[in-house]
């Protein structure tokens, strides 16, 4: 078969079309990092500002968009003021958020749907995702992954001692995600203790997978992590 000149354009021009489907250009973003952070390493600094009763089971920070080259877009349009209040987001789905997403830091009438809303306005605005079925995915995938048990079943757990970065590698094996650390002081010594452990969650929000490369410490230097009680 012979193409005119036309026609070939018109092949490169869809065959670049479907290629750009497949990248962040056409979606802004090529997965989500879900956030889970160890809620002892947020609050166990002096200014930490934190409500009592510090969870002991990770609790979720947010679920972010990002590209494959390492940007994350942010604070599209689609700002809400208040997300409890919006009457975007059903009251299981609210419920589910309570229990799962808590503000671990003070606020003002309604800490948790101040934290939802800073995370919903900075990040869940550009999943192109309406609310209801953004904040749906972020609690039913954060359900689905029992980090603490993981952890635990490889011998790692919240009792302030410290542990090799290869063992830690070695327990999130199947999801390599990244472990982010940060500084916590005790006994006149500073420590890098668990602070998040960031999950790839697919585009499409509805499935956990690895990160397709090996597990990544960040700002947790060369030496052992503390896991804090
Ligand atoms: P990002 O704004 O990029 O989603 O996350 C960073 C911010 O989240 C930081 O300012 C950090 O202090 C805050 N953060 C982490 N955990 C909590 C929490 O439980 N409550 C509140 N209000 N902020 C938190």
């Amino acid at each position: 078969m012979k193409l005119n000149g036309a026609a070939v354009a018109t092949v490169a021009v869809v065959t670049l079309l479907s290629f750009l489907a497949g990248t962040s250009d056409a979606q802004g973003y090529d997965f989500f990092y879900l956030v889970m952070q160890w809620p002892r390493a947020v609050c166990n600094h002096p200014r930490s500002n934190c409500r009592p009763a510090v969870p002991q089971t990770f609790t979720i920070h947010g679920m972010w968009p990002q590209t494959n080259s390492g940007g994350s877009p942010q604070n599209c349009p689609g700002s809400l003021r208040d997300v409890r209040s919006s009457g975007r987001v059903d009251r299981t789905t609210l419920g589910a958020m309570d229990r799962q997403w808590p503000n671990l830091k003070r606020g003002g009438r309604d800490p948790n749907s101040q934290f939802w809303t800073h995370e919903w306005n900075k990040h869940g605005t550009c999943s192109r995702m309406q609310p209801q079925d953004y904040f749906r995915r972020v609690v039913d995938r954060a359900a689905s992954v029992d980090l603490l048990r993981l952890l635990r079943s490889n011998r790692i757990q919240p009792d302030n001692r410290l542990y090799r970065q290869a063992d830690i590698e070695a327990a999130l094996n199947v999801y390599d995600p990244v472990v982010k650390c940060n500084d916590v002081r005790s006994g006149g010594r500073s420590y890098k203790q668990i602070h998040e452990i960031r999950l790839c969650v697919q585009m499409d929000g509805n499935r956990v997978v690895s990160c397709g490369r090996r597990t990544q410490f960040r700002s947790c230097g060369n030496g052992d992590i503390r896991f804090s009680r």
